[in-house]
């Protein structure tokens, strides 16, 4: 499906082309849109697949309030809820910890799907965005030649056809194609695995608790996330590349039992399971994020696995910093923020992927079956309680709160 066409032929050429329409995407098309700046946004997926798509949830008071300024906020704002405490449940018991007390700020939680919701409809409905879904085996060409292009096949026609570009935004998240196409030896692609796998699990039936929950176990770290009244995300942690089919309805809520239970918490409220996935936990860094005339934004530049709940919130703060810069280079020729978008990126995802890495070891050193790592991640969780520096330090990370975006 194609919205507002307005060109045909071989000779269409657009100052920005943005591949994938995620928050990442959709976000730059936005900023893009409101300077006057003609783009095309390419997408392999329907409407309807992108807005349907549950993922995130969790987004940082700073990423609002970018999205806030750009015009980009006003339903996230009323119907977003305020998460200020989370609790982490280990050794039996269960441990509150008010992040929004010790720092003032709060999360928003708003479900990804309603955010790419709101942001399509922005785009292609009130600043009149060209987008194209349905394509299919997009291909970058001349990323290094100053005169890039895409290719894509038509949905319809089945035809190749070809856009220029003067810039070309990958924002086709993990799995894309415009990593793919960096020339090998250019970049550096920093790769971590965490050796452990979740079973991410989306169940119909109300949360059991008033806030994110957190278990640490002997047999694995579990997961406890609302998402609606009716819907509720847990995780499980599992071998990597297990089988999901590994996981019976009987056996995912007896291990969450087991995993989440603690002295005073309340039962589990079970439910028909919507989805059963397992996410093998790595991370990657692709440095620098620009090649040329390509642009990488979201999880196309950097994956962060679920843990600290950070890649939507990175992919918001690269879309803002890439959409400014290119509107400064393509309306006032200012290329102050291209030229420092990889470096002022880095430094937040970096900053991310290590906290990622701290937490992990608190998630999963319990059931690591290795009694040093067991008792070191426990002496981390402690401090949490009885350190008030320790507990500031680890809200600012929490929150994002450290750097400003
Ligand atoms: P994506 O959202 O992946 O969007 C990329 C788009 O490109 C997609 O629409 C895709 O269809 C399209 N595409 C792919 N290939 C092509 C192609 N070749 N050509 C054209 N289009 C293409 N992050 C948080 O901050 N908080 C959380 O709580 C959180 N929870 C998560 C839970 C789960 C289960 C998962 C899987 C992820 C979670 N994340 C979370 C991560 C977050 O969802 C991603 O980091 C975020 O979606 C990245 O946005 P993006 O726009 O970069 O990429």
């Amino acid at each position: 499906m194609t919205t507002a066409p307005r060109r045909s032929g071989a000779e269409q050429r657009f100052p920005v082309v943005v591949v994938g329409a995620g928050p990442a995407g959709l976000t730059v098309g936005n900023i893009l849109r409101a300077a006057g700046v003609d783009c095309l946004v390419l997408e392999t997926e329907t409407r309807e697949s992108i807005e349907r798509r549950p993922r995130a949830g969790v987004i940082e008071e700073w990423a609002v309030r970018g999205l806030e300024r750009r015009g980009l906020a006003r339903n996230l704002l009323e119907r977003a809820q305020a998460h200020t405490e989370c609790e982490f449940r280990f050794a039996g018991e269960r441990y509150r910890f008010e992040y929004t007390g010790l720092t003032g700020r709060h999360h928003f939680f708003y479900p990804q799907q309603f955010l790419v919701t709101d942001l399509v409809r922005e785009y292609a409905d009130v600043r009149g965005g060209e987008i194209r879904f349905g394509v299919r085996d997009v291909r970058p060409h001349g990323l290094d030649s100053g005169r890039p292009s895409v290719s894509y096949v038509c949905p319809d026609s089945g035809e190749r056809r070809t856009v220029q570009a003067g810039f070309v935004a990958g924002c086709d998240g993990a799995r894309g194609a415009t990593r793919a196409a960096l020339p090998p030896g250019r970049v550096r692609v920093a790769r971590h695995d965490y050796g452990v796998g979740w079973l991410a699990l989306l169940a119909e039936a109300p949360p059991s608790a008033d806030c994110v929950v957190f278990g640490m176990h002997p047999r694995g770290f579990a997961g406890h996330m609302a998402r609606s009244p009716e819907v509720t995300r847990y995780y499980l942690q599992c071998p990597p590349g297990d089988d999901p089919e590994n996981w019976p309805h009987e056996r995912v809520w007896a291990e969450l039992r087991e995993r989440l239970g603690a002295a005073g918490a309340p039962p589990l409220q079970e439910g028909r399971l919507l989805e059963k996935r397992v996410l093998d936990m790595h991370g990657y860094v692709v440095e620098p994020m620009a090649l040329g005339r390509l642009f990488l934004a979201g999880d196309a530049a950097h994956l962060t696995a679920p843990i600290a709940a950070k890649g939507l919130n990175l992919a918001l703060h690269d879309a803002f910093l890439l959409g400014d810069g290119l509107v400064g280079h393509l309306t006032r020729g200012d290329d102050t923020g291209l030229a420092g978008y990889s470096a002022a990126c880095l430094t937040r995802v970096w900053d991310y992927q290590e906290f990622s890495q701290w937490l992990a070891e608190m998630y999963h050193g319990t059931a690591s079956g290795d009694p040093h790592r067991a008792g070191a991640a426990l002496a981390r969780l402690r401090r949490l309680f009885d350190s008030p520096a320790a507990a500031a330090a680890f809200a600012e990370q929490y929150l994002g709160a450290r750097t400003t975006g």
